[in-house]
């Protein structure tokens, strides 16, 4: 089954330490629709302007992604640009410009408005309720956030929580929202606004799910060194929904291993700068991954 996802479609100019690369393809809904082609078909709803490169739409068409949700409009494309500190965790926002993502409406074409499995990737929580309003009955709805909807769109934000079934966020956000320091009780109180499924995201020490049926422990997959993490989440919950929607059997169990292939796709995607090195990766090497994070995880 195909997942529809939607979120920023960006160019992303990153530094690090050790490298400088601009205007890469980037934004939420790019990393997650690249991570979720590798199980499935996907259906992206997007904006991008006239000077997106037409290599990137390339790229996609690659990745077999459907496109007709992508809208091309005069003007600038959403431009992101974000510097690493030495140590590849702290990031700092350089620039956000916007472009024609300010007046982003998204319009779901008639074949999207079935989708049975929706990713709300990171993007303004009224466009994520703007989704939400167009589809009929979706069977799970999974939504992404970011620190910057909590400071400046929590009502939109709390109102969508009980609209969805899942929430993915990292720990800080999670402890911004609920004030909670322990991971365990911010889940608790997360599931008071709402989703039955919450996951939270702890970078390279992996991530946590509560659901009805308790916790279970992610592990993320051990690099020895890290070019890029940027849509590190993003390729972990693309790479999560795109497993769901093409697995038979029990949601939960399906959502589990969901999330190991997830933290896969997302380990190929800290090894390259953007989309670099997820773009060239094949099916088996990430079952490779998984085979060893199952091994690196039995006792
Ligand atoms: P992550 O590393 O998972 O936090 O995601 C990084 C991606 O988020 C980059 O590709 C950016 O293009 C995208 N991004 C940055 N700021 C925003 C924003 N305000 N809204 C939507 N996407 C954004």
């Amino acid at each position: 089954m195909s997942v529809l996802i939607v979120g920023s479609t960006a160019l992303d100019s990153i530094k690090t330490p050790n490298a400088e690369n601009p205007r890469l393809l980037g934004g939420s809904a790019s990393h997650a629709a690249v991570a979720a082609s590798f199980f499935g078909p996907v259906k992206l709803v997007g904006i991008v302007g006239n000077d997106f490169p037409k290599k990137y739409l390339q790229l996609y068409r690659k990745h077999r992604i459907d496109l007709s949700g992508l809208q091309v409009q005069e003007g600038k494309t959403f431009h992101w640009a974000g510097e690493y500190e030495v140590n590849m965790n702290n990031r700092r926002t350089l620039l956000t410009e916007l472009g024609v993502f300010e007046k982003f409406t998204p319009h779901l074409p008639d074949t999207h408005k079935k989708s049975p499995f929706v990713l709300l990737a990171n993007i303004a929580p009224s466009l994520q309720h703007h989704v939400l309003d167009q589809m009929s009955r979706p069977k799970f709805v999974v939504a992404d956030t970011m620190d910057l909807w909590l400071n400046i769109a929590l009502e939109d934000l709390l109102r969508l929580l009980k609209r969805v079934d899942g929430f993915v966020l990292n720990d800080s956000e999670a402890h911004q929202l609920t004030k909670e320091d322990n991971v365990f009780a911010a889940m608790r109180k997360i599931h008071k606004l709402g989703p039955k499924y919450v996951i939270i995201k702890k970078g390279s020490h992996g991530s946590v799910l509560s659901s009805p049926q308790g916790f279970f422990i992610c592990p993320a997959y051990p690099l020895h060194s890290v070019k890029d993490p940027t849509g590190a989440g993003d390729s972990f919950v693309g790479g999560m929904m795109g497993y769901l929607a093409n697995a038979r059997g029990p949601l939960e169990a399906n959502l589990r291993r969901g999330m190991i292939h997830g933290s896969v796709v997302a380990s190929f995607c800290c090894e390259g700068f953007g989309l670099k090195r997820t773009t060239g990766v094949k099916r088996a090497a990430i079952d490779q991954r998984v085979k060893e994070l199952e091994q690196l995880t039995r006792f």
